[in-house]
């Protein structure tokens, strides 16, 4: 173990994928590090269907999904260890690690690649006026209650927050029997896919409410209602207030990447993504230390964390078998107004073999427009969207040919279209 050359952090879909490709790739020593105590991160809690429609052409529950990749990393002789938690990563790659027999040690590999996920945004970040009740739940919290441990947390229930989990959970509490009387969402726009609104409300009739938000919780032990009032300019319009009874509040606001490790290792972090500021190759501002999943941008569709992690996989297995890292020139990639961020954000200009994919949000919903990348003054690329939204990640294929030579920036632009 102390002497391999690849470690990645976090065994769920991203790390799993990584996994796989670097070992396609060549690279003989790998280790994957999970805390949980099993493989597949969050997939293990998602027994709804709906993944991998990209991946197998298959609709798969979420642990079929981790299955299908943890066979893959089982049979290719993958080492994995599971209650492992990862305390600290040093600039210089050395991971400190703990673990319940082995105790606390130190590994040295050549490169790292950073699957570690990303967390829910709790109440304490939210700013929700009202006592602090039993009965208030984040959804992911909620849906290991449900899914892993066999418990329903309430019989009647409010969302907050219109993300997929949050969606999916209305979905699930109603299915378990539970009343979910509205969702509401602070934004004008739902930050979930449209697929999950249409199947996992209108399907049951379950009210949303847009630029809406909690403002009062009310009930001193357990949750007894919330008030929930419109917003205009971000703030709540006096006299929309609504009572709803109800004993369970959801919240569903947003995911944080899991970032602290990076972090500590110096690794440079967006303010948009959350996430580690990357390269092409998904390589950080750390040499040798990759990222890939949520950990890098929260993403919505597990399939493309596969593919994306089965990049940083390859990446990574270059670095060490080839020795190639980020010693070359970078140009940055800017966005437009409208574009909220694209992953990677530089690309490096000396490899002109590797085409370069662009994953990017939009920061509002948008109708017949154009997706443009800029080579200086020239258009490489330009894609007709009829519909752009937050909650859905937009990926451009970029072939290196045509970029100029001497260009100092990619700029993405949403245009009129
Ligand atoms: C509720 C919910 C519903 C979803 N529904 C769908 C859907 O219908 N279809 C779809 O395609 N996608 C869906 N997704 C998205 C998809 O599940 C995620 O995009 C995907 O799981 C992200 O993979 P990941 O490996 O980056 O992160 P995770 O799955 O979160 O895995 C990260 C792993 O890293 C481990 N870890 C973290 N820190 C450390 C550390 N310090 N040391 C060791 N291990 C560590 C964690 O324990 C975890 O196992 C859903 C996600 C959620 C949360």
């Amino acid at each position: 173990m102390e002497a391999c050359d690849l470690v990645i952090i976090g065994g769920g879909p991203a790390g799993l994928a990584a996994a796989v490709a670097a070992r396609q790739a060549g690279v003989e020593n790998i280790l994957v590090l999970e805390r949980d105590s099993r493989l597949g991160g969050i997939l293990n809690q998602c027994i709804h269907s709906g993944f991998g429609l990209h991946t197998f052409q298959q609709e798969l529950t979420g642990p079929e999904y981790a299955a299908r990749f943890v066979s893959q990393v089982k049979g290719l002789g993958i080492a994995c260890l599971c209650d492992a938690m990862v305390l600290d990563l040093a600039a210089d790659r050395t991971l400190t690690v703990i673990h319940p027999e082995r105790g606390i040690f130190t590994l040295h590999p050549k490169a790292v690649i950073l699957a570690m996920g990303c967390r829910e945004r709790p109440r304490g970040a939210l700013n929700i006026p009202g006592f602090r009740p039993a009965g208030i739940y984040t959804a992911g919290t909620a849906q290991h209650l449900v899914n892993i441990e066999g418990k329903l947390p309430g019989r009647e229930c409010v969302i907050l927050g219109s993300g997929d989990i949050g969606l999916i959970m209305a979905r699930r509490m109603t299915l378990e029997g539970a009343k979910v009387k509205v969702v509401a969402e602070l934004m004008p726009y739902s930050g979930g896919l449209k697929r999950n609104i249409v199947q996992c409300l209108e399907d049951f009739d379950i009210p949303l409410k847009l630029s809406h938000t909690v403002v009062n919780i009310h009930g001193k032990e357990r949750l007894t209602g919330v008030t929930i009032a419109r917003v205009e300019q971000g703030l709540p319009v006096p006299g929309t207030e609504e009572y709803y009874a109800c004993d369970t509040l959801l919240l569903s606001c947003g995911l944080i990447p899991e970032n602290e490790l990076s972090r500590g290792a110096g690794v440079e972090l967006s303010l948009v993504t959350n996430g580690p500021v990357v390269n092409d190759r998904l390589e950080t501002s750390v040499p040798g230390v990759f990222a890939a999943g949520n950990v890098l941008h929260v993403h919505d569709l597990v399939d493309y964390v596969s593919q994306e992690a089965a990049a940083a996989g390859e990446n990574a297995a270059r670095y060490i078998l080839e020795a190639q890292t980020q010693t070359g020139p970078e140009i940055p990639v800017t966005c437009g107004p409208g574009i909220r961020y694209t992953v990677p954000q530089k690309i490096r200009l000396e490899s002109r073999d590797e085409d370069v994919t662009l994953r990017l949000r939009v920061d509002g919903v948008y109708r017949n427009r154009r997706l443009t990348v800029l080579a200086g003054d020239a258009p490489v690329s330009s894609k007709k969207r009829r519909a752009l939204a937050p909650g859905e990640m937009e990926t451009i294929r970029l072939s290196r040919k045509p970029l100029p030579v001497g260009i100092r920036e990619l700029r993405v632009l949403l245009e009129e279209g």
